[in-house]
Formats: structure tokens, sequence, C-alpha cells
């Protein structure tokens, strides 16, 4: 209860601008996942994005969602929404090479209570951010708004996401820019905003990178701003940048008189336009990996380590519901497997073994459909197949190691779109594999 009560008292002590300033928010933006209308070619990049075996990827998170509904037969953010999400993030720490993926957690949980949903920034945000936490993953809370009201004030605002440096909680809302979890992540994993205290002359960062602090060999660069000198100097870009991302304040000037240059793709950034946002720099993704080295369950997310195989989900995950299902083409084979996730608890590790696929078949007339199976290195794991047309189901079959014909037939297939439900029989250590084709 006391460190309820310091937590609410820091927070009301804070102003608006000096949080602002220092700490770390996203204000509210109107561009969301939803409205943005993503081209198809936009939709292929995402998904080769969060292809990980394309990448050098070095660390593989864990994001755990804890999701406030008022109404638990009323809630629109369902195993979609957060596959989203995590592609979107997947996205933009892959095209900046950062070694970092994400992956989400099957235990997600919904917190019904109509008090919260319209999360305060102030008063309930912390509380919920130290309430509600698992170990060894990154907790996202998603509030319908959150609500930024000073103590004794009328004014609201309305805020997109925050980072809470205490609990180490990420905070996001329903209406999101693509870039706004990258961003708070990007404070998790030890980044801070480019524009850090230049509305304050003793904190601003020069634009110059070369000038020194006084009585130092330390430019100030490195010391001031976010701390990193190739994200260049820049004031707060909200006000500062036109909707397709051109800087609009050439006259404005850091304390020695010179014109700011920014970056206004940073994803650490302000631009008016969130969806600007789709740059870390080399020594931001040098910070945050050098962050997530210090962090004590790192060596849990290391996909290089082999006592972690078992952890790492494979590169069509999250796939564990029909709406989350994952497109195969005929002829094209997809390797799937089913992994666990480390909770830092004991025998508590959490199964992932359900993947849900689909394919369209497109023909006039009926035909036969072959489902292939086949195991890495001889193993094969116990797994139980449905396939549903529509919502139907047609067909139900096990196989396994010892089954003969790894093989399943629909004959006198119809047009239509089928899925694919594969869950593993039995847990196995070893056989956690297997290649699925299909053929006409
Ligand atoms: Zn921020």
């Amino acid at each position: 209860m006391l460190l309820k009560h310091i937590l609410i008292f820091l927070f009301l002590l804070f102003s608006d601008h000096f949080y602002a300033q220092f700490f770390f928010n996203e204000n509210y933006s109107e561009n969301n996942i939803y409205n943005k209308n993503v081209s198809s070619s936009d939709t292929d990049n995402i998904y080769n994005a969060s292809n990980f075996k394309n990448n050098q990827i070095r660390y593989n998170i864990p994001v755990k969602f804890w999701i406030i509904i008022n109404d638990s037969t009323n809630h629109k953010v369902g195993p979609a929404f957060l596959k989203e999400l995590i592609q979107y993030l997947n996205y933009y720490y892959s095209i900046n090479n950062t070694g970092i993926r994400f992956s989400l957690r099957p235990d997600y949980q919904y917190i019904n209570n109509a008090n919260i949903v319209n999360l305060r920034y102030y008063t309930q945000a912390p509380i919920q951010a130290m309430k509600h936490k698992s170990k060894a993953c990154i907790n996202v809370i998603i509030a319908n708004t959150l609500i930024k009201k000073k103590f004794l004030s009328s004014r609201k605002k309305n805020f997109a996401g925050t980072y809470n440096p205490f609990s180490k909680t990420v905070i996001i809302t329903r209406n999101i820019s693509t870039s706004t979890l990258s961003h708070e992540i990007g404070h998790y994993l030890g980044l801070k905003h480019p524009h850090r205290g230049w509305k304050y002359k003793r904190f601003q960062e020069p634009v110059s990178r070369t000038k020194k602090m006084p009585f130092s060999n330390k430019k100030m660069c490195e010391k001031k701003g976010d701390g990193l000198c190739d994200t260049p100097a820049e004031p707060n870009l909200t006000k500062y940048t036109d909707n397709k991302c051109n800087y609009t304040g050439w006259n404005v000037t850091d304390k020695f008189g010179e014109v700011y240059k920014p970056n206004t793709h940073n994803i650490m950034s302000y631009t008016n336009n969130r969806e600007c946002r789709n740059k870390f720099t080399k020594q931001q993704t040098e910070l945050m990996l050098n962050t997530l080295s210090k962090n004590k369950y790192a060596d849990y997310w290391r996909i290089d380590l082999q006592k972690n195989k078992a952890y790492l989900p494979d590169a069509f995950e999250p796939d564990n519901h029909r709406e989350t299902a994952t497109e195969i083409f005929f002829n094209t084979p997809q390797t799937h497997s089913f992994n666990k996730v480390y909770t830092a608890k004991k025998n508590t590790e959490i199964s992932d073994h359900v993947d849900w696929l689909f394919f369209d078949l497109k023909t006039t007339k009926p035909q036969q459909i072959n489902l292939k199976f086949s195991g890495i290195k001889y193993s094969f794991p116990k797994i139980r197949i449905s396939v549903f047309r529509e919502k139907k189901i047609i067909l139900l079959k096990e196989i396994s190691e010892e089954s003969i014909i790894k093989e399943i037939k629909i004959s006198k297939a119809l047009a239509g779109k089928y899925y694919v439900k594969i869950s593993q029989v039995v847990e196995n250590e070893t056989e956690n594999f297997y290649t699925i084709m299909i053929g006409k």
C-alpha cells in the first residue's frame, strides 16, 4: 500500500512539461492500425519481416498483453489484433536490423473492470502497471483510452501510450499508430526521446556534434538529449513537422543560434504524423542491445543458445486461433514447431502446441487435396489434425512417428476456404518440428 501511495505522489508531483521532457510518453495520434491502408506489398513486407530466419536475430522477447475490458462478451481486442501489433513490432525492429524479434505470449489476459477501461494516467496507470506483471517478458497493458488530467484541473489530454520506468511496463491504447508500440518498447530497451530537454537551455542538446561539455572531454551530444550522437538534436517535432514528414521549424534554433536538422523518421521522435516513424539509428540499436544484455532474463531470450531451443517460436507464430491462421499455398512447404514459453517460475512453463493454417481452394469441379506431413531428422511429433471447410469440421486424424502414412487426403473437395488445426497430442522435448505441404 505504501508503495502505491508513493507512486501516486510521484506521478502527481511531476508537471506535464517536466514529465513530457524527462519521462516517456506518447501523445495521442489519430492514425491507427485499422485506419491505415496497408497495401498488399506492405503486408508482404510485414510477413517477411517477421520471418526471423531471414535476419540476424539475436534475441526473441515474449510480449505479454493485459487487455482492460468492461464487458467480456463485447471486446474487440482479440488474437487477430494482438497478432497485428506483434507483426508491426517485428516489422520495425527487423527493417532496422536490430537483431531483436518479439513473440506473443499465449497467456495474454483480460482485466474486466469498467472503472479503468479509460485509464487515468497519473493515478490508475501506475497502479495497474504494478499489479499486472509477469516475469521474463515485456508486459503491455492495453486500455481504451489513456487520460491525463492534472489534480484540480479540468483539462484532459489523451495519450496513445506511455512507458512506466518504475515497473518497466508499457501502456498503450487501442487506437495507436503502427509505430507506437515500437516506440514504447524502445524506452523499455533504454532509448530516450531525441528532443529530451530541448525546452530548457540548461539541458538542451546543441545541433553541433563536436561541441564539448564544459571542463570535460565528453561531447555534448553524448550527454544531452538522448545521449546519442547519430540522432540529431531536435525540438519536439509534433509542432514542427507536416503530415508528409517534412520538417517545418526552419527558423527554430538551439541556444547557440544553429538551426535544427532533425531526422523526421526516428521511431523515438514525436513527429506530428506518427506513421513517419520507421527508423532506429545504429547507436540506438547498439544501446538497445546493450540494455538487453544486462536484462536478467536476456539469457532465456537469446536464440543462439542450445538450451533455449524449446523456447523459440516458429516464423509463423502467433497462429493459435482460427483468426490468426497463417495462409499456406499449394506446393509450398511450411515448417512449424511446438514451443514453450519460459516464465521464470518452476513447473509453470506455458506450452504453445497449436497451429492454425488456412488455404483457399479455387476450383470449378470437386477435386482431391493432399496434406503431406514430414519430420526433421527422422523424428516426428504425435499430432492431431482437424480440417474445416469454412466453419464445419470435415476431417479429424492423428498421426505420429509410428504412422506409416503421413498423408491426409480430402477427396472431392469443393471450392472454398479451408482451415487446418494442428495440435500436439503428447508433449515431447525432442520431436517438435513438422513440415506440412498441401498439394492437389
Ligand atoms: Zn516516448
